[in-house]
């Protein structure tokens, strides 16, 4: 039977991203972890930075840091960052790109702002989502998906107000390229005013958005949200729905994340996560000692 709006989601609640500055002055608005939200499991982190303008600068970005049991989603709208690691991949990630890194057993790697796009200077705006990994999954070797834009399908809505580009998952019947530890979905919603969508959710499978930009309402209520909102959405129900209000000023972009949860207990410490202190210890050993490098 087709899901109907009788048997949406309601809303658990909306949560504030909380403003913060890392590095040399770049903007960040962190909706989980923060006060309000530790994760939405399998989600532990999602980091939403800029929109911003960047100016010649002497530098940008984060250095050579380790990371350990779970994987960095990174999502660039505006920009361009520059990824090197451990073992020696380089790479350039431009507006539109994704890149999927698993960490897995570990890696070492920097994500700066790329030269040339920092001495000339531009609009910088994107995001950062970490996915944990089951138990069983957390010591898997490092891999990359680069999804270059041309590779991340768009699924448009009959009336053209609607288009989400699909970066993990499926929706409007469009399968997204990237392979998942778990069962993901991550899209990119680009509603006009006037607007709206039902995108089903499988039983079980918790579920938030994050507006990126612009104003919009969720769920059947149409709690009205704005740029820099998460909503988190109840488990109970087969679908969410988001739509833009005909006076709204102009097209909003929403991002709508679901995922199995993985029910497992969370040890974390920095950019290490892992299942238990005793895990989280061998990682810092680990990586003290050098087994993180090829
Ligand atoms: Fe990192």
């Amino acid at each position: 039977m087709a899901a109907t709006p009788e048997n949406q989601r309601d809303i658990a609640g909306i949560v504030d991203a909380a403003r913060t500055i890392e590095g040399d002055g770049l903007e960040i608005r962190r909706a989980f972890p923060n006060a309000d939200l530790d994760m939405v499991d399998p989600f532990l982190l999602l980091d939403h930075m800029g929109p911003m303008a960047i100016s010649a600068n002497p530098s940008g970005g984060v250095p050579d840091h380790p990371h350990r049991g779970f994987e960095t989603v990174t999502y660039l709208l505006d920009g361009a960052i520059e990824h090197r690691d451990s073992a020696g991949n380089v790479g350039l990630i431009s507006p539109g790109d994704v890149q999927w890194m698993t960490a897995g057993a570990g890696i070492i790697h920097s994500e700066m702002l790329d030269t040339d796009f920092f001495s000339a200077g531009g609009a910088l705006h994107g995001t950062q989502l970490w996915v944990n990994l089951p138990g069983q999954d957390k010591m898997m070797a490092p891999r990359y998906q680069p999804l270059p834009a041309a590779n991340i399908p768009t699924a448009r809505d009959l009336d053209g107000k609607v288009s989400v580009r699909v970066i993990a998952g499926a929706a409007l019947g469009v399968q997204a390229a990237v392979e998942t530890v778990t069962p993901i979905s991550y899209l990119h919603y680009s509603i006009a005013p006037g607007g709206s969508t039902y995108q089903p959710i499988p039983p079980g499978h918790n579920a938030f958005a994050y507006l990126l930009e612009g104003t919009a309402t969720a769920g059947s209520a149409q709690r009205p949200i704005h740029d820099g909102q998460l909503v988190l959405f109840a488990p109970d129900g087969e679908g969410v729905s988001l739509a833009v209000p005909t006076t709204a000023v102009g097209a909003a972009q929403i991002l709508l994340l679901t995922g199995r949860p993985i029910n497992e207990p969370v040890a974390r410490y920095g950019p290490f996560v892992m299942n238990t202190q005793t895990e989280i210890r061998q990682a810092i050993r680990d990586y003290q000692t050098g087994q993180f490098l090829p």
